[in-house]
């Protein structure tokens, strides 16, 4: 499985400076008060996976994940987010070649996200390709939030299957057949 080393965000929801976090191996926990930015910086991993909801990051749209201004600062127009990855198992595998990955997405008040992979703009399917034939993606079961566990039980068998098929790492494979046969 691929592994995250290193969290940049700016302009992310209560991120608005600049905020670079290394993620040592091991296990990483995140602690402070409540309202602190905990659940952003998970959300800002979603986000940069490709999570398309905005709903999902608790917005009512895609925009909202931008910093929207406090009482002392003015509201930013850009929000980015980057993750570094450790591609040395090539687990993501349309990007073997590249022993690390550096993923970013940015988004443009009023005119939507753009994808960068180690620097060159990639389409938003890359990004969730790579995430979901590593079994990391962003509604993936490595990420288990608020709720999702009671949301397992009372799912319906096609939904639970869907699940199954995540954790066995052939999310990815449904996901290019679906493309293959709208096209
Ligand atoms: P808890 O312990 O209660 O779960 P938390 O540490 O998970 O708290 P978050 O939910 O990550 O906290 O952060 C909430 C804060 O982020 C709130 O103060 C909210 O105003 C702020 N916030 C969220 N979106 C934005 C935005 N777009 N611009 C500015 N601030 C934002
Ligand atoms: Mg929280």
């Amino acid at each position: 499985m691929v592994a995250f080393t290193r969290l940049r965000l700016t302009g992310f929801k209560s991120f608005v400076d600049p905020t670079d976090l290394v993620i040592e191996p091991g296990l990483t926990g995140v602690v402070g008060p409540n309202g602190c930015g905990k659940s952003n910086l998970v959300e800002a991993l979603r986000w940069v996976m490709g999570e398309t909801s905005a709903k999902q990051m608790r917005g009512g749209e895609m925009d909202d994940v931008i910093f929207g201004g406090t009482g002392q600062r003015p509201a930013r127009n850009i929000a980015e987010v980057t993750i570094d990855l450790d591609n040395a198992d090539g687990s993501a595998a349309v990007f073997r070649q590249f022993r690390e990955l550096e993923i970013t997405r940015r988004i443009e008040r009023g005119s939507g996200s753009v994808y960068r992979v180690n620097g060159k703009e990639a389409r938003a399917r890359d990004v969730q390709l790579l995430f979901a034939d590593a079994a990391t993606g962003a509604r993936s079961t490595a990420m288990v939030s608020q709720g999702r566990v009671g949301a397992i039980i009372a799912a319906r068998p096609a939904q639970r299957r869907a699940l199954l098929e995540e954790a066995a790492g052939i999310g990815g494979l449904h996901a290019r057949r679906h493309e293959a046969e709208t096209r």
